[in-house]
């Protein structure tokens, strides 16, 4: 059984890898849209593979890490770009939650990343 529950945040960063002239270099900010997808069994007497509540509980204290935050100033995102932010996510969440299958951290409606560990 696949499960997958979305949050949002917002937040600035710049990509300080890039060229001088790219507008990603430029400090700008977007609506993070990131889904934590779980693989499992589906557990026979609560009927969950994991409890939302459960999943909201484990990556809360990052999200609150990142909503409203200068990216590039947290450590481990000193390169935010949207694989590692959705690596740095999944190498947090998943000590807490085993059956993370995969992480995906939309930058916009139409890009975004996602990291399964491997
Ligand atoms: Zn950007």
């Amino acid at each position: 059984m696949k499960i997958t529950q979305a949050f949002r945040f917002e937040a600035a960063h710049l990509l300080p890898n890039v060229p001088e002239k790219h507008r990603c270099r430029r400090l700008h900010g977007h609506s993070y849209r990131v889904e934590l997808r779980l693989e499992g069994e589906v557990d026979p007497l609560t009927g969950f593979v994991v409890d939302f509540f459960e999943i909201e509980a484990a990556f809360g204290p990052l999200l609150e890490r990142l909503d409203h935050f200068y990216l590039n100033d947290i450590e481990g995102l000193e390169n935010p770009t949207a694989e590692n932010i959705a690596i740095w996510i999944f190498d947090r969440v998943r000590p807490k939650l085993p059956q993370l299958a995969s992480v995906i951290v939309f930058e916009t409606p139409d890009c975004w990343a996602e990291y399964d560990g491997g």
